[in-house]
C-alpha cells in the first residue's frame, strides 16, 4: 500500500473519534455527570471564570460538543451585562459572538437543542460551526478568546491545533483530564481513546507545547490533585 503505517493509523483515529462521539451524543451530558460525579460542572465553571468573559467578546470554543462551555460564557456575560446596565453600559453596542466549533454534527445538534431550551439563539450571538480543531476557518486574529475543554486529547496533531489556536485569539484556555474519560462505543474505539489519554503529555510538557505555539505567560492549575488541569496562555 502507498499509505504509511502512521498515516493509516491517524486516519483511523479521526474516524474512530468521530464514531465514538456520534454514538454517545444523545447520552453525552448524562454520562459526563455520572463519570465525573458532576465535577465537570465545577471544572467548567472554573475555566470560564479564569477566562473572564466580557460583553462584546468574540470567543471560540473548540471541540465545544453540546455547548457546556459556551453556555457558561454567555451566562457570565449576561450577569455582567446585568450589573453594567445599572451603570453606563449600552446594550446596542454589545456585539458578543460565541462560536461553538466541533467536528461532530451530532454533538452540535444536541447542543442546539439545549440552547433552545435555555432560550439562547443566534440573537444572543451563539453560533454552531462544524469544523476541525486542526484546520479552523476563521479569520486570523478575529477572536478574543479560545477554549478547548476535554477536546485537545482527541485531536490527532496537538501542535497543529495549538498553532491554529494561536492564529485566532488573545487567550487560550484548556482543560485536560490526565486520567478518567468518557468512553463508549465499540471496543476498538475504546482502546483508541484510552491510548490517547495515556499518551497525552503531562502538564509541564503540555505547557511547554503551548509556549512553543507562541503563547506567553503560560500557566496551569491542577484540579483534584492533577486529575484535571486548566492550562492558559496569552497572545500578547
Ligand atoms: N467541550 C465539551 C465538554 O467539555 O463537554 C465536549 C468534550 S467531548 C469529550 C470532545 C469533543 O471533541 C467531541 O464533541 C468531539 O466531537 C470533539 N472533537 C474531536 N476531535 C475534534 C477535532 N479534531 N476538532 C474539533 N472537535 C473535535
Amino acid at each position: 500500500t502507498s499509505f504509511g503505517y502512521k498515516q493509516v493509523r491517524e486516519e483511523e483515529k479521526s474516524t474512530l473519534v468521530g464514531n465514538v462521539f456520534s454514538s454517545v451524543a444523545s447520552s453525552y451530558d448524562l454520562m459526563n455527570d455520572l463519570m465525573s460525579a458532576g465535577l465537570h460542572r465545577l471544572w467548567k465553571d472554573r475555566l470560564v471564570s479564569k477566562l473572564s468573559p466580557f460583553p462584546g467578546m468574540k470567543h471560540l470554543d473548540v471541540a465545544g460538543g453540546t455547548g457546556d462551555v459556551a453556555f457558561r460564557v454567555l451566562d457570565s456575560i449576561k450577569s455582567e451585562r446585568h450589573q453594567a446596565m445599572r451603570g453606563t453600559f449600552n446594550d446596542d453596542e454589545e456585539d458578543t459572538h460565541i462560536y461553538v466549533c466541533d467536528i461532530n454534527p451530532n454533538m452540535l445538534n444536541v447542543g442546539k437543542r439545549r440552547a433552545a431550551e435555555r432560550g439562547y439563539s443566534e440573537e444572543h450571538g451563539l453560533k454552531w460551526i462544524q469544523g476541525d480543531a486542526e484546520a479552523l476557518s476563521f479569520e486570523d486574529g478575529s477572536m478574543d478568546g479560545y477554549t478547548i475543554a476535554f477536546g485537545i486529547r482527541n485531536v490527532t496533531h496537538i501542535e497543529k491545533a495549538l498553532s491554529e489556536a494561536y492564529s485566532y485569539d488573545v487567550y487560550s484556555f484548556s482543560v485536560i483530564p490526565a486520567v478518567g474519560e468518557l468512553v463508549a462505543g465499540d471496543r476498538q474505539s475504546y482502546q483508541y481513546l484510552v491510548e490517547s489519554i495515556r499518551r497525552f503529555p503531562k502538564q509541564e510538557k503540555f505547557a511547554q507545547m503551548i509556549q512553543e505555539a507562541g503563547f506567553e505567560r503560560v500557566e496551569y492549575e491542577n484540579l483534584v490533585g492533577g486529575v484535571v488541569a486548566i492550562h492558559s496562555g496569552l497572545k500578547l
